[in-house]
């Protein structure tokens, strides 16, 4: 991934997103905001025992340093609803754990601490997608969904889309110990170690299931367990949450 800094402010922008000329996309990382403790610095999540006033600059400051008129974010739940987000969204919206819209202006936010967040552009339609996909949504075929979603509410063709999957729990860390309770039998293809599972893979086979090109699919490949430059829920417990915004100019 590309690193810059803007107002201040560490961000890793997708190589194949960066040449998208309307495009603005970005991953936040710990660093550049005001929250304290666990939490420091940019903690983007409301719901994690962050001071409020604290998280609404940090949510400021990340639209600021991207140049949006407005961000919009849903409520996320680890399921598979899909919102289209239109010109006047902004905030927190209803239950959902993805958003699109064909709209200039607002960043659409999917917040993270070890879950991936997949960016699905379609510039020739310009509209965008962001997916918020833990382990629970690799298993609703999130990643699919949203390629389907583009395809029939705005009328994307799946090859023309370009996918980016963020920063996000590794092969390296992916371990859960319940598997055999909580997975279904499919999962067997994505096993790399007696507990470990390659969840990057599952998103990508279910992109390429959907029609999106394989040469048109970034993986960050960035595990946020293993650094310390996310926020990582396995990692630290109590935490605060990371990033991915995109949006058009
Ligand atoms: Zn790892």
């Amino acid at each position: 991934m590309l690193r810059e800094t803007h107002n201040g402010i560490p961000l890793l922008r997708f190589a194949s997103l960066a040449t998208l000329p309307d495009l603005v996309h970005a991953v936040t990382t710990r660093a550049g905001g005001v929250s304290a403790g666990a939490f420091a610095a940019l903690n983007l999540g409301q719901t994690c025992g962050d001071d409020p006033t604290a998280v609404e600059r940090n949510l400021e400051l990340v639209r600021e340093a991207l140049g949006f008129k407005r961000l919009a974010w849903p409520r996320q739940v680890h399921g598979a609803e899909i919102l289209a987000v239109n010109g006047s969204h902004s905030g927190m919206l209803a239950e959902a754990d993805g958003v699109a819209t064909d709209q200039p202006g607002v960043g659409l936010l999917i917040k993270q601490a070890d879950c991936q967040a997949i960016v699905l552009a379609a510039p020739e339609k310009g509209v965008v997608a962001n997916l918020h996909a833990g382990w629970r949504g690799n298993l609703l075929g999130m990643a699919r969904r949203g390629v389907e979603f583009l395809q029939k509410r705005y009328g994307v063709a799946p090859h023309r889309i370009q996918a980016a999957i963020s920063p996000s729990l590794g092969p390296c860390c992916s371990e859960f110990i319940n598997w055999r309770a909580e997975f279904p039998p499919e999962m067997a293809a994505y096993q790399v170690a007696p507990n470990h599972f390659d969840l990057w893979r599952v998103s990508v086979d279910q992109l390429i299931q959907a029609g999106v090109d394989p040469e048109r699919i970034e993986v960050s490949g960035i595990c946020t367990k293993c650094g310390q430059e996310f926020f990582s829920y396995r990692r630290q417990g109590t935490t605060g949450r990371f990033g991915t915004v995109a949006g058009w100019r």
